[in-house]
């Protein structure tokens, strides 16, 4: 059975090209995805799936029930866009001014659209039902995931896996790796409130510039002398505004920042150390200061179970050749979020492919996929299926 699955994504294979086309020429920002969502319900109502859209934003969710009872799986890809200005030189192009499908969310809709298509012509021989969760702004903390979850996107669900296509992997390789592999991530900015002046008269003013130096400094102790040495964690400073003139003394600067971790207590220990160092340093230099600090996605766990399950799936289906260890890293993905409340995992697709334009990193203006892994991707899922519900 799973063979002829196979077989019938392979025969809608130029079909899945063309979704993916049409999916890059027309990119859309996170949360203004309205016309991806209404291109997405109208393949799905095509195949005869059950449609809601509007799911915590413009989520579209397909329901596709099986002739018998049975679990619920859940199958997720994202479909937003990135503000890059497309500047490859192919036929499906970007057609929309500093917007791109930079990231291969266009592929994930195109190989979920396809899986989606095959397993609605054998709902009647399906022990369980399938939902498709079709997600809004990935790219954008606070991140689809984490409306559509509150929407009910879950509920009744049994298990969610989620891919992601990878330029750093070669077509044929397919990344998995139990435990964490992506990061938490949290982001804050610091505004420092100090007195302005002439800058010949330094005793005259609270210098923002100096205040916020000391805190930029201090801020490099936390990985390196508060946090445990066999715990990752990433502390970068991405902007330090201030100042209008070189004779003038700043009156505020403005300091924004992101934290990365993989274990919750150091992601609480590290929001508590930066509110305590700003609060010190401004308080010994008599500055004020406002501080936000906002936490994004969790950190991406794959539990033990589902992983092993993965794992035989793809080695069946693939060869255990096929599979490869991904390294973890402190990016973040907030599929993150349905792991948090569901078993499942995520896995990655290589789509590093022989010719040279597949081989950008994601995000780059230039950034493509060897189309080739739309159908790696979409087997995987119909494996997975099928071990549930065949
Ligand atoms: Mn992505």
């Amino acid at each position: 059975m799973p063979k002829e699955l196979h077989e019938q994504l392979e025969n809608g294979y130029l079909q899945l090209v063309e979704w993916r086309r049409h999916l890059h020429r027309h990119p859309e920002l996170s949360y203004q995805e309205t016309n991806t969502a209404f291109f997405i319900g109208e393949q799905l109502r095509s195949f005869g799936i059950d449609v809601k859209t509007g799911v915590g934003g413009n989520g579209v969710l397909g329901f596709l029930r099986g002739g018998r009872e049975g679990k619920t799986i859940a199958l997720r890809a994202d479909f937003d866009a990135l503000p890059i200005a497309d500047e490859k030189q192919v036929p499906y192009k970007s057609t929309v001014d500093g917007v791109m499908h930079a990231c291969g969310h266009d592929g994930h809709t195109s190989a979920l659209l396809g899986v989606a298509r095959v397993l609605s012509q054998v709902r009647d021989r399906l022990k369980g039902n399938v939902v498709f969760l079709f997600q809004h702004a990935e790219e954008k903390p606070p991140g689809g995931a984490k409306f559509m979850i509150e929407a009910g996107c879950l509920d009744n669900v049994d298990a969610v896996f989620g891919a992601h296509l990878a330029t750093d992997i070669p077509l044929g390789k397919i990344g998995l790796r139990e435990g964490a592999i992506m990061a938490a991530v949290d982001a804050f900015s610091v505004t420092i409130h100090g007195k302005g002046g002439h800058g010949a008269k330094p005793h005259e003013t609270i210098d923002a510039v100096v205040v916020g130096s000391q805190i930029v400094n201090h801020l490099q102790q936390i990985v390196s002398r508060r946090v445990n040495p066999l715990q990752s964690a990433v502390v970068t400073i991405g902007v330090f505004q201030a100042g209008t003139a070189f004779n003038i003394i700043a009156e505020k600067a403005r300091i924004e920042g992101t934290v990365r971790t993989f274990d919750k207590v150091v992601r609480r220990q590290i929001e508590e150390e930066i509110r305590a160092i700003v609060h010190g340093v401004c308080a010994a230099s008599r500055a004020g200061y406002d501080i936000e600090y906002l936490n994004g996605y969790p950190a991406l766990i794959n539990p033990k179970k589902e992983t092993e399950l993965l794992r035989n799936i793809i080695a069946e289906s693939f060869g255990s050749d096929a599979l490869f260890e991904v390294e973890p890293a402190m990016i973040a993905e907030d599929f993150a979020y349905y792991l948090e409340r569901k078993p499942g995992a995520f896995f990655q697709v290589g789509a590093r492919g022989e010719n040279e334009n597949t081989h950008y990193p994601h995000h780059h203006p230039r950034f493509d996929f060897d189309e080739r892994a739309l159908l790696v991707s979409g087997k995987i899922f119909l494996d997975i299926v099928s071990h549930y519900l065949l």
